[in-house]
């Protein structure tokens, strides 16, 4: 299992270990509404949001970091990690193989890290199979279509061919918002991201994720 347990800060140890499992937010959307900008805005005001790295088979786009933005590995190497269980979902997105790495997903949830996942919904769908009350599902929509064109050809960084390939396949992935939790239509990215904060400050507080919570309220009535 990924999941595991902390305590949370400030409570005293006379009061009982209340204690919280980590949470996969999972985030999804066509290439080009928005997502990568959201994600690293959320992971730069939230300290308690973990990135997975993804191992992808896909070349370098110029500027992305080896170890930041993906593993970028061979396809046997590839392979190899996915026959050996090495990977917690993996997937073929745009003839490239993409999935996550199950070693530092696990390690950040242990140390009571919620873990943030730029996956497409065939990864998510596999997350759901093993691991359905840590996960949280949002997707994350463009305003119209033009916007998401625009976006695409803005990054400049695909060939025109790529960016008519990811144009289509967008329309298949919108396919599957019905699989998710929540939905966020980006039209402005500090907005979103207030969203996204929101839905992931209300799921941090659901009951079911809190453990030690009755010995912590008896800790409490005993002493009414
Ligand atoms: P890109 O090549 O633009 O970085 O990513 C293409 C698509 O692959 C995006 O929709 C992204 O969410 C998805 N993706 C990236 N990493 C993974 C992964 O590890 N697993 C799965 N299933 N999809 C991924």
């Amino acid at each position: 299992s990924v999941s595991s347990h902390f305590a949370l800060p400030g409570w005293k140890p006379g009061a009982g270990i209340l204690a919280r499992r980590g949470l996969m937010l999972v985030l999804s959307s066509p290439s080009g509404a928005g997502k990568t900008t959201l994600s690293r805005k959320l992971l730069a005001s939230d300290d308690r949001i973990t990135m997975s790295v993804s191992v992808t088979t896909r070349p370098p786009r110029p500027g992305e970091v080896e170890g930041k933005d993906y593993y970028f590995v061979d396809v046997p190497t590839f392979h190899r990690m996915r026959d050996e269980g090495e990977l917690l979902e993996h997937a073929v997105v745009f003839d490239n193989l993409y999935g996550t790495p199950r070693p530092a997903v696990e390690l950040a949830l242990s140390a009571g890290r919620d873990v943030l996942f730029d996956i497409d919904w065939q990864g998510t769908q596999q997350l759901g199979e093993t691991a359905q009350q840590d996960l949280v599902k949002v997707f994350l929509l463009p305003p119209t279509a033009a916007d998401l064109e625009q976006r695409l050809r803005s990054r400049a960084q695909d060939s025109e061919e790529v960016v008519h390939q990811r144009m289509a396949k967008a329309s298949d992935e919108i396919s599957h918002y019905t699989e998710y939790d929540y939905i966020i239509i980006n039209h402005e990215v500090d907005d979103s991201l207030v969203k996204l904060t929101a839905i992931l400050q209300a799921e941090r507080l659901k009951r079911r994720r809190l453990t030690g919570l009755s010995s912590f309220v008896k800790g409490l009535r005993d002493a009414l």
